[in-house]
């Protein structure tokens, strides 16, 4: 990391549909901010589909005094709408915002129309100036819907020069695509702070899955050791924590800027693997 940087940790939730989900949450968050993050973050159903509880999490968190950025997208939403969110998240003390396109939710098809992310952050900015902070979305491994790789490098240098402030990445496992992709924004004259998204293992066939969707690469070899640990979650947590572990060493010795976790809701691995890196202190 360069000297001239402050290191910056935080960690993602999503919004948990029941009140037991929610009660647990509260048990994780009070665990995680032991670990001092610089903020959390929390997701957001394309659509709207999860707004009221979206929005219940964050003023939770806000009255709780934790610093917490709601994730956003248009969605099928009109701009009153969102503007109206925004004004409400505002007045909760809320500073920061992860802006987004979304996806699609299945079932709704072709029929809500997505609004890019650097019209939303352009909204943002035409409506609230520099009330917030704003992080967009950063795919080292490229968007799966990208025209090509330099299309995609391109549409997040036009979130930047819309009003974004810095990016969180889609996950990884490979830290070559992250510091390629640095390289490849740096000479399309991104200045950003780009911070890589971390996702700790604790399920294969979960992840083998999501990763499919989302265009994640699980690497060969690491595929064929988490397939060997299907039945035997212990072993695959353990392994998943030094993976995890190896990898954010190798990020932050390269000059990563910090880590965002997607926690998954829970307390590990993400803090045995932030203990392992000696962040705790
Ligand atoms: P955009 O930046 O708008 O890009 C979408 C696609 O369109 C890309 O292929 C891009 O190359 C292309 N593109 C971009 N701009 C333009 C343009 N102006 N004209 C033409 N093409 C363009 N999803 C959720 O539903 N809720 C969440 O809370 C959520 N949180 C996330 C957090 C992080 C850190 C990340 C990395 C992803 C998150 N996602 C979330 C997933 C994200 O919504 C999807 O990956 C979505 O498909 C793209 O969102 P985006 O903001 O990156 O889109």
């Amino acid at each position: 990391m360069s000297e001239e940087q402050d290191f910056r940790l935080s960690f993602e939730f999503f919004p948990p549909k029941t009140d037991v989900g929610r009660e647990k949450l509260k048990d994780v968050r009070a665990e995680l901010v032991k670990l001092n993050p610089d903020f959390f973050s929390v997701t957001y159903g394309a659509g709207g589909s999860t707004r009221d509880n979206t929005k219940g999490i964050i003023k939770a968190m806000c009255s709780e005094g934790i610093d917490v950025a709601p994730h956003l997208s248009f969605g099928g939403d009109d701009e009153a709408t969102i503007e109206a969110m925004l004004a409400e998240y505002k007045s909760q003390g809320v500073k920061r915002l992860v802006a987004l396109r979304g996806d699609m939710p299945s079932g709704i098809g072709s029929a809500m129309q997505m609004v890019y992310a650097n019209e939303l952050v352009a909204f943002i900015r035409r409506k609230f100036g520099d009330d917030f902070e704003i992080e967009v979305a950063a795919y080292p491994e490229i968007h799966p819907e990208a025209k090509s790789y330099l299309d995609d490098v391109r549409y997040l240098k036009g979130k930047f020069e819309a009003g974004a402030n810095s990016a969180i990445t889609q996950y990884f496992f490979n830290p070559d695509a992250y510091f390629y992709f640095l390289e490849e924004c740096k000479k399309e004259g991104i200045e950003n702070r780009i911070y890589p998204g971390i996702m700790p293992i604790t399920n294969f066939r979960n992840l083998a899955r999501f990763s499919d969707a989302c265009g994640a690469e699980i690497p060969r070899w690491m595929r064929k050791r988490l397939e060997s640990y299907q039945d035997n979650s212990e072993s695959l947590t353990a392994f998943g924590i030094d993976l995890i572990t190896e990898l954010c060493e190798t990020l932050l010795e390269n000059g990563a800027p910090g880590l965002h976790f997607y926690t998954m809701n829970q307390i590990e691995p993400t803090r045995s693997i932030i203990e392992n890196l000696g962040l705790n202190d």
